[in-house]
């Protein structure tokens, strides 16, 4: 026997679990089924795709049952109550075993004593004291197993994997070990053996088993048992013996088959948070049958809150493929676009082989139309959503607009879909407005849609760039996400009206007529050059405009150079090489800006001139170069 220590991970997760999960405490019954129908999705596809091996159907898959129909692809429940009989203490032991896949020895070593995802450890240690007491995220992080120890004292699994004939025992009590050694077991699958704690006897007990089994688990593909002992009765109802009963305890049919109209809200919002490990319903879900030329079926839900992974590069796929019902794979990120990664849910088709490869996948033409007919469905569905339940839209836009606007740059195809989809925050409305009421809103005369870019909401509205605007009664759309530029980019246009953002070189000249520019030019050349002078190489342009009103001087940039917010996202990216010194536009009219202009202080207009770049790239939320020599020229100026 081996002893080995969890790593450090697994430790804190198990303490976690066990100490600010607790009140969902039942939960982990859900988890270990799913476990158990995850490992017979995987046999009954290894059945189906590898020739010569044990129990191979060669059938269509349809069906749970191989060839021979002996081994019915099942879970099994059981149970025994503890006693004190003869001053001996027996446990309280609840089992559930599955005669699937399996795991081999290090597979169980490596599924059940390290945590496989590699962003759950960093995540684990950003949570609030709150956030630890959401159970959703058990689930979430994939550590569904490790919640068997908020129930228990000591837990066994013993596997045989799937053409193996040694099958292995791994034991723990939870705490910061766990053994392996080698067993007995005369078939393939494996047996999770649960010694109920005191606390949590409870759950030996037909009556829950089955109330837990419905509430979380009816819609598992494959039948679920449960055996118990029945008393027996003679005529006058003394109990003459126990009678051994084995008995299926949920419906065990593939939800998304059945009909749209045999199915209630409920049963989807259970399907959901059994498949997918959640607490809470999603906010919508999405259920289509299509036939004719492709026959498949999806069912889609939007979760009420962002996946946790969804910002990390290695997140989840959140869709599984099945095949005329036969598990595939739940690792496709190819399913859906990127953009579309906080969507779960199934794809089930009746075209494609069932021994369908990745490469395949991703070139199949079956495949191709139902990714791009599921897009389309799912992007109408928000956009009938945003028309018709504004409120329910409103709550979708708070955990999904980001991912919507990568769309925008990902899926050109559907770009005019995801531009009505999408929302910003804006001078002219409270909370967001879509581009559509943007546009209506815009007065006669105006061109183009305005937007400012780069930094956060108090930033962007406190900005001396909007005034002008203000002044004139002209909407500014205030984009505060770090890939909103990227996005307007990509915008372009929305119906023919062009996007400008205000913080660009270009976006002056609309302020002004013709004749104003020339007078202005003409007026400020000689504070430019002296601007220029003293600045050198720490700026790129200087020019003056009259829409800066109560401020000395802002940070723009030229047309197509990318702005100061982004040059720093490329730079904690690890992208050098992108750096483009700043364009410095002031205010002639400022009273500071008119004491350099007047002055002959070499140093004063040096030092200056200074203070005002480092003052405007400040008020964008850009540190200076050298901080402290700028509090020492600010400071000097000041006394
Ligand atoms: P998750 O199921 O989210 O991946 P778990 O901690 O519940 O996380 O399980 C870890 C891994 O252990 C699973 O991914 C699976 O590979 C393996 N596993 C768990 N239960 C079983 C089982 N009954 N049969 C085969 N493999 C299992």
């Amino acid at each position: 026997m081996q002893n080995k220590q969890f790593k450090t991970e697994v430790s804190d997760l198990l303490h976690l679990i066990i100490h600010s999960l607790y009140s969902h405490k039942e939960i982990f019954l859900r988890e270990l089924i799913s476990n158990a129908s995850d490992a017979l999705d995987k046999l009954k596809y290894k059945r189906l795709t590898s020739s010569g091996a044990p129990g191979e159907s060669g059938n269509e898959g349809s069906s749970n049952r191989a060839a021979n129909g002996s081994d019915e692809l099942k879970i099994n429940i059981s149970y025994t109550e503890g006693s004190t009989e003869q001053g001996k203490e027996t446990p309280y032991v609840l089992t559930i075993s599955d005669n699937g896949i399996g795991m081999t020895e290090s597979e169980l070593e490596e599924n059940l004593g390290t945590i496989a995802h590699s962003g759950t450890k960093a995540f684990l240690s950003g949570l609030t004291a709150e956030q630890k007491q959401d159970s959703n995220l058990i689930g979430q992080f994939g550590v569904g197993f490790y919640s068997v120890f908020m129930v228990s004292d000591k837990v066994e699994v013993v596997s045989r994997a799937f053409g193996s004939d040694k099958a292995y025992k791994w034991t723990s009590e939870g705490k910061d070990s766990y053994s392996i050694e080698e067993a007995a077991k005369d078939s393939t699958g494996t047996d999770i053996i649960i010694y109920l704690n005191n606390d949590n006897t409870s759950f030996a007990s037909r009556w829950r088993i089955e109330d837990l089994v419905k509430q979380y688990s009816n819609h598992i593909a494959y039948p679920i048992y449960l055996s118990y002992d029945e008393n027996k009765y003679d005529d006058k109802y003394n109990i003459t013996g126990k009678e051994h009963k084995t008995e299926q305890i949920n419906s065990a049919q593939a939800l998304w088959t059945r009909s749209k109209s045999s199915l209630k809200e409920e049963d989807y919002n259970e399907f959901y948070k059994n498949s997918y490990g959640e607490t809470e319903n999603p906010l919508f879900y999405l259920h289509t049958k299509a036939e004719g030329a492709t026959e498949y079926t999806t069912l889609f839900f939007v979760p009420a809150k962002a996946p946790f992974d969804m910002y990390h590069s290695d997140y989840k796929s959140g869709v599984k493929l099945y095949v005329k019902r036969v598990y595939i794979t739940d690792d496709d990120k190819e399913l859906l676009p990127v953009y579309l990664r906080f969507v779960r849910g199934v794809i089930d088709s009746e075209d494609l082989p069932l021994n369908v490869s990745r490469e395949i996948l991703q070139q199949n033409r079956v495949m191709s139309n139902i990714r791009n007919a599921s897009v389309k469905k799912l992007l109408g569905e928000f956009k009938r959503i945003s028309e018709q339940n504004p409120e329910l839209y409103t709550k979708f836009v708070a955990e999904y607009n980001r991912p919507l606007k990568e769309g925008l740059y990902q899926d050109y195809a559907n770009r005019d879909e995801l531009l009505e989809l999408v929302r910003f925050n804006s001078t002219g409305v409270e909370g967001y407005t879509s581009l559509k009421a943007y546009k209506e809103r815009m007065k006669a005369d105006q061109k183009y849609i305005y937007y400012i870019t780069g930094g956060t909401l108090d930033i962007l509205k406190n900005s001396p760039l909007l005034a002008a605007y203000k002044e004139k009664g002209i909407e500014v759309l205030l984009m505060t996400d770090d890939i909103d530029e990227f996005v307007a980019g990509s915008i372009g246009k929305y119906k023919d009206v062009e996007l400008k953002a205000v913080n660009r070189s270009d976006a002056i000249d609309d302020l002004m007529t013709d004749d104003e520019k020339k007078q202005a030019k003409e007026e400020s050349a000689d504070i430019v050059k002296k601007f220029k002078d003293a600045l050198g190489d720490k700026v790129k342009d200087v020019r003056t405009s009259g829409r800066l009103k109560d401020t000395s001087a802002v940070i723009i940039a030229d047309a197509n150079d990318p702005t100061m917010q982004m040059q720093q996202l490329f730079k904690a990216m690890g992208q050098t090489g992108m750096e483009v010194k700043p364009i410095l536009e002031i205010n002639p009219e400022d009273a500071f800006i008119k004491r350099i202009a007047d002055s002959s202080d070499e140093v004063f207009v040096k030092d200056g001139a200074e203070v005002v770049l480092n003052s405007a790239l400040l008020a964008q939320g850009i540190m200076p170069e050298n901080p402290a020599e700028y509090a020492k020229k600010l400071h000097a100026l000041l006394v």
